[in-house]
């Protein structure tokens, strides 16, 4: 792998890095979101502390999803009582990011604060892997606690995964578009095999004393690329890079698949739906809006 330097390529936004304290031997992951996270959270008309909250749910989602191998959707999503009852992400093998945030304006005026438990209220984080033929579906379940969906997520490889895993997640407009970074350190049990236990509990916690050590204008800042970040971080212990993985903001709604979902209701029930004349179907992940006059429904229940 090439050299590992101060590299500033702005280009260098919307992927996965992962990599290795050289050493320690940790394993990492980054995520770099720009014009992909921009988009997502433009097609809504979201107030400020949703579209944030929505951004570090889109970061945690693509860095837990390239943790794991699978062939088809990974899905992320916060469902609680408070302002924000609703958050869902999803990410496709393949690096296609989408998402929405469901709020109530009334109820996040009156909020506080924007902690989770403030803002997302008692709740829970659940994520999914669904591979299309439900045999293999990988689920995780943790309920939010403690300030930021970073917080929830180490919560959750502490009981459920028996694994120590350090997280830090922003987002955040510093040029007017919105921009997403995060980083995780996990202490996994075959990645330190050579090194001696006391050894051990020192180079986590220097890993983690570095990790927390990321401002939250580097991890967003446009001009500081991702390796750039990585070099800042760890560059005294020497870190290496493995091949990034792509991400970018693609919905998965079409036509077709409308007209398949009103195909498989009651026609009764869609005839209900008309508005003017109409059946409007709007995608709550990108807002693209599906109409259906008479003659193409007529076409839909042939
Ligand atoms: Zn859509």
């Amino acid at each position: 792998m090439p050299g590992l330097d101060e590299g500033t390529d702005p280009s260098a936004d919307d992927l996965v890095q992962p990599f290795q304290i050289e050493v320690s031997g940790l394993r990492g992951r980054l995520v770099r979101l720009g014009p992909a996270l921009d988009e997502i959270l433009s097609r809504h008309d979201y107030p400020e502390p949703v579209a944030r909250l929505l951004g570090e749910a889109v970061v945690l989602a693509a860095i837990l999803s390239s943790a794991l191998k699978y062939d088809g959707v990974f899905s992320l999503q916060t469902t609680g009582d408070g302002p924000v009852p609703l958050m869902v992400v999803d990410i496709t093998s393949t690096g296609d990011l989408r998402g929405y945030a469901r709020f109530d304006t009334g109820r996040l005026g009156a909020a506080t604060g924007t902690a989770v438990t403030e803002l997302i209220g008692d709740g829970l984080l659940a994520f999914t892997v669904d591979q299309g033929d439900f045999t293999d579906r990988y689920q995780g379940i943790v309920e939010l606690s403690g300030d930021s969906l970073a917080d929830c997520l180490q919560h959750y490889f502490r009981q459920s995964e028996q694994i120590d895993a350090g997280i830090v997640i922003a987002a955040g407009r510093p040029n007017g578009a919105w921009r997403a970074g995060g980083v995780m350190v996990q202490r996994l049990p075959d990645a330190e095999r050579k090194v001696p236990s006391s050894d051990r509990e020192d180079d986590w916690r220097r890993a983690m004393i570095l990790l927390g050590s990321a401002t939250t204008d580097e991890l967003l800042d446009p001009g500081l690329a991702a390796n750039g970040l990585l070099y800042r971080l760890y560059h005294e212990d020497g870190v290496r890079v493995f091949a990034p993985a792509r991400l970018r903001a693609a919905c998965r709604c079409s036509r077709d698949r409308v007209a398949d979902m009103l195909g498989a209701l009651p026609r009764d029930e869609v005839e209900d739906m008309k508005e003017d004349g109409a059946v409007s179907v709007q995608c709550e992940f990108c807002n693209s809006t599906y109409l259906f006059d008479d003659a193409q429904l007529e076409a839909v229940f042939a």
